[in-house]
């Protein structure tokens, strides 16, 4: 049986890994290199050698079990560490470390500081977040625990996230975020991250593939062709390929062009918002000891991520800090301007945050896609799109998947790739 899987992200070469020992597996991506969202950068300087590092910054959770549970299965599990992520806040013209309880409440008022435990317990006793998918965050935080604890503490984070969407999005969404997330202890959470970055996961599966005779083939595929209610094939290029399933991992709007979403079924009508970041490489450190940087002031970026405060500059030869933001429309700046004025603009804001941060800059790059991460907003519960679909062979796995909600990640991607590769090894 011959499988055609679209798109060598985390979701494409999950469900290839799964399946290249047992069917003819090809998969097809449009970018040169597999890994997606999760590519990385190669950088090559005279004074630091090669390396590589994230294009969008990442790190991972210890609940992520089962990407894990994939590392040590690949003999990579010597190199993914847990490190203190320590967070802070800018605002008032100042950082505030956000870390331990004792820091928390330094930056917000008493009476906040006990109305966000109230609902941070009142979160975690929630065991069906159903109903909640009905009603905004906004309006749950607001009922809960007050608009101050709303303005001063969830507003900020809910703009870096979803700027002019953050109205939208759903009180079932911050709960799950909130559950995930709130086991801190009094230190601060624990990250964990492969030493020479998770570009080495990507080659390892990628090799793991193609050793058992799968094959990933550049190329960008442009229609799923279905008759009778089965899947025939797909074309590449202009090129018809014959196949007995597809697994698509491309986000709805993609989908939504190659297939007749008529005969799909789903409704594949899901906001998802753009980011745009910026790395850079850097002569000396900016901050201290913050990792993540939450902001709230005028700039045009919604957080700051000094990597090389999270895993050592000594493994690069330099210091690597991400500005990074989200957008919501084609219409943003961030999308519109070249590469060189969203990096003129990034600039602008780093040097009023950071005087004299020009000056510390070797060198830049920049991601942007539009379809990075799906809008939660109220009611996206019921468009979560299903492994299997109506259609006979065909498989839909990636960020809108039931494994990536209430946040889409690594491990969220390679569960739902696992999951139709179990599907189709069902033969369901
Ligand atoms: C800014 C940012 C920060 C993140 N941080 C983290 C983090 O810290 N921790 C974490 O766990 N996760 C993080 N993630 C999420 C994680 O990177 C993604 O959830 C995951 O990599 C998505 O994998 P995927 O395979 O589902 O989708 P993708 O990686 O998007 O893969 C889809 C692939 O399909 C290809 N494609 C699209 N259309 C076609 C076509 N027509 N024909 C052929 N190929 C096509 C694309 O080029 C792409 O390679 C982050 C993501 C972003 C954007």
């Amino acid at each position: 049986m011959k499988t055609v899987i679209i798109g060598a992200g985390l979701a494409g070469l999950a469900a290839a890994y799964r399946l290249a020992e047992s069917d003819e597996i090809v998969i097809i991506e449009r970018e040169p290199e597999p890994g997606g969202m999760a590519s990385s950068y190669s950088i090559n300087t005279p004074d630091t050698g090669a390396y590589h590092i994230e294009e969008y910054y990442h790190h991972i959770f210890a609940g992520d079990k089962e990407l894990i549970a994939l590392i040590d299965e690949l003999g990579l599990g010597d190199r993914l560490e847990w490190q203190r992520g320590t967070t802070g806040y800018y605002f008032n013209g100042r950082i505030y470390p956000m870390n331990t309880p004792f820091e928390i409440l330094r930056a917000l008022p008493l009476v906040d500081v006990i109305r966000l435990t109230l609902l941070v317990l009142r979160a975690k006793a929630i065991k069906d977040r159903s109903p909640y998918d009905n009603m905004t965050a906004r309006e749950w935080i607001y009922d809960t625990a007050g608009e101050s604890v709303y303005n001063n503490f969830f507003e900020p984070l809910l703009q870096s996230k979803f700027g002019d969407n953050k109205e939208k999005v759903s009180a079932a969404w911050l709960l799950g975020r909130v559950q995930i997330r709130s086991n801190r202890g009094t230190k601060g959470e624990r990250l964990g991250y492969m030493r020479g970055g998770f570009n080495a996961l990507i080659e390892a599966m990628a090799d793991n593939i193609r050793k058992k005779g799968g094959k990933i083939v550049n190329g960008t595929v442009s229609q799923i062709e279905v008759a009778d209610g089965s899947v025939q094939g797909v074309v590449v290029d202009k090129e018809h390929i014959r196949c007995d399933r597809v697994i698509s991992t491309v986000v709805p709007r993609v989908l939504e062009k190659i297939i007749d979403t008529g005969l799909l079924g789903h409704n594949l009508d899901i906001s998802y918002q753009g980011t745009a970041c910026a790395l850079f490489g850097l002569t000396e450190r900016i901050m201290d000891d913050i990792y993540w940087l939450n902001i709230k002031e005028d700039v045009p970026f919604g957080a700051v991520i000094e990597h090389t405060n999270f895993i050592p500059a000594s493994d690069y030869g330099e210091h690597l800090m991400y500005a990074t933001s989200y957008f919501q429309s084609p219409d943003s700046v961030l999308w519109r301007s070249s590469d060189e004025e969203v990096i003129e603009l990034y600039l602008g804001g780093l040097e009023k945050l950071f005087p004299g941060f020009r000056e510390k800059v070797k060198w830049w790059r920049l991601r942007r896609d539009m379809d990075t991460a799906p809008v939660y907003e109220v009611g996206y519960g019921k468009k979560i799109l299903p492994y299997v679909t109506g259609i006979k062979g065909l498989y839909l796995a990636g960020m809108f998947s039931q494994a990536n909600y209430p946040e889409r990640s690594m491990n969220g991607s390679v569960v739902a790739g696992f999951k139709c590769a179990e599907a189709v090894k069902e033969g369901k």
